[in-house]
């Protein structure tokens, strides 16, 4: 087996079998590799959809905040399911219910929450395909 590679953005070795790094562009050698989440991260922070080396665009899609709104939303539904009223109420009314309510329970510092709640605060986020 070939010594294992370094993730190029976080320089951690490549050993977690939970998060192999993957060579996404056409770089080779210590370059190459980069673990998935590290590169997306990095997509969203930098604005950038192509590999800033080899200029190899990624095949990323989108997601709108409103995805990460949606799941959070059946996150809710999930837990308390035993609410029917929940969900016959029009998508805009939870929109303005959820909003506000994202932010109050990233205030009171739950941690899930407040992961989602960072990533609606991005307009959208890439995710690798
Ligand atoms: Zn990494
Ligand atoms: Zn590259």
């Amino acid at each position: 087996m070939a010594t294992p590679g370094f993730c190029r953005i976080c320089l951690q070795p490549d050993i977690e079998k939970s998060n192999k790094c993957i060579s996404p562009c056409f770089c080779c050698g210590t370059m190459s590799k980069v673990h998935k989440t590290c590169l997306e991260k990095w997509l969203g922070q930098s604005g950038y959809n192509s590999c800033e080396i080899c200029e190899y665009q990624y095949k990323t899609h989108r997601i709108s905040t409103y995805t990460y709104l949606k799941s959070f939303k059946e996150w809710l539904q999930s837990t308390e399911s035993e609410n029917e009223m929940r969900q016959s109420l029009p998508d805009l009314f939870l929109f303005i219910v959820y909003t506000p309510l994202l932010s109050l329970v990233s205030y009171l510092g739950l941690e899930t929450n407040e992961a989602i709640f960072r990533e609606t605060a991005n307009t959208t986020v890439n995710k690798i395909m």
